[in-house]
């Protein structure tokens, strides 16, 4: 199999840049003045025992309007923007514009508690191509994406500090998107948000009442619901969930016990996976008139407090678009909002036979194997100050 590539640089402010695949030993330009997030920090909310980011920084970043070119003048992710201004196949970068930093500042004393903002906030370029989806992307892109995603969380999971791994995307202006070129995110945290603590309890408990392992089944319960299954295989369930939040959420989970985070996949799993992401989202995009957004999170076994990856957790990648019906937004409004209790407009049975029943035609060559990746030391590192 061939490897994949990766080489290491830093932009003039100081954030990393990993190319994949080809790269000639352009430099970046060193002239950046390094970003400065002083009021960047936590903020415990007492009353509902969680954390909340305070971010500002945030509300000053770009937008492009998606256009139908292969490339946008006013995108930053097009080669020749800003984050790359050269050519490149594929690539992850750290957040111009972050909520969580590996040196994030002192935290302001309040009245009440505070916490560092400490994690990482990295961009996945799927493609120098201005437009397309997973779904459209060739095999050999995709591949190198489920590639990416591995190589940037096994990296990430590394770190002690670091207790959740979170791959994600968000497409589409329904769901907030300000960039439309193919690209995700990653998040690394140094403690758990209190949905992924639901998670990790409600597996801890099952053990403890059951002696077994809640996910596991939950992939038997799917496997015997028919009419929730929209397109399993041999690796992973892919349909919707018993009870969805979302009318056309979808989940992909792998059905091996054991495979907890990406890395955990054997080669056939993750061929598996690329043909599961590639289905759902061409059954998006063609559900109605046009591609579906959606919010696309990659759950990973979250660190326990000794370091280890959860016991019970199987890996998902869970698609949560916001329509219920073609240019009919559900709203998360006050009931879902202020007490956590989701209402689902549709009965997910029915979802899942309308999602089933869209046919998808393959484009191109479907996706053969995922590299591995292999870091290529740069000399001197290209670009890379002493600060
Ligand atoms: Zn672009
Ligand atoms: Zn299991």
């Amino acid at each position: 199999m061939e490897d994949l590539e990766r080489w290491e640089l830093r932009h003039g402010d100081g954030r990393r840049l990993f190319v994949y695949g080809t790269y000639a030993g352009e430099g970046l330009p060193q002239d950046a003045p390094g970003g400065a997030w002083p009021a960047l920090h936590l903020r415990h909310d007492a009353l509902n025992d969680q954390w909340v980011a305070i971010s500002p920084a945030r509300n000053t970043r770009p937008q492009s309007a998606p256009i139908g070119a292969t490339a946008a003048p006013s995108c930053p992710l097009c080669v020749g923007g800003p984050e790359l201004p050269f050519a490149y196949e594929a690539a992850v970068f750290e957040n111009r514009f972050p909520t969580l930093l590996e040196e994030p500042p002192e935290p302001p004393r309040l009245e009440g508690p505070t916490a560092p903002s400490r994690g990482r906030c990295e961009v996945v370029l799927y493609t120098p191509t201005h437009t397309g989806s997973l779904a459209t992307l060739t095999a050999r892109e995709l591949a190198r994406v489920i590639a990416i995603w591995t190589d940037r969380s096994a990296e990430l999971w590394d770190v002690p500090e670091h207790r959740v791994v979170l791959v994600f995307e968000n497409r589409g202006e329904d769901v907030g998107a300000t960039l439309s070129h193919p690209h995700g995110q990653i998040y690394a945290l140094d403690r758990l948000p209190v949905y992924l603590q639901i998670r990790m309890d409600a597996l801890v408990q099952h053990r403890n009442t059951h002696g077994t392992c809640l996910s596991c089944e939950v992939v038997r319960r799917d496997l015997t619901a028919t009419e929730r299954r929209v397109r399993d295989n041999a690796s992973f369930t892919v349909g919707v969930p018993f009870a969805p939040d979302w009318p056309f959420e979808l989940h992909v989970r792998a059905r091996r016990h054991g495979v907890r985070r990406l890395t955990d996949l054997t080669i056939d799993e993750r061929r598996d996976l690329a043909g599961a992401l590639r289905e759902v989202v061409r059954i998006y995009d063609q559900l109605f008139d046009e591609p579906l957004a959606y919010l696309m999170a990659c759950q990973q076994a979250p660190a326990d407090l000794a370091g280890r990856p959860a016991d019970d957790w199987h890996l998902s990648f869970e698609f949560l678009p916001p329509n219920r019906a073609p240019n009919k937004l559900k709203v998360r409004a006050t009931v879902e909002t202020a007490a956590g209790l989701f209402i689902n407009d549709t009965v997910p049975e029915a979802s899942a036979a309308q999602l089933a029943a869209v046919s998808t035609v393959a484009e191109g060559a479907e996706v053969a194997s995922i590299p591995d990746v292999d870091v290529v030391p740069v000399p001197g590192l290209v670009g890379v100050t002493d600060t």
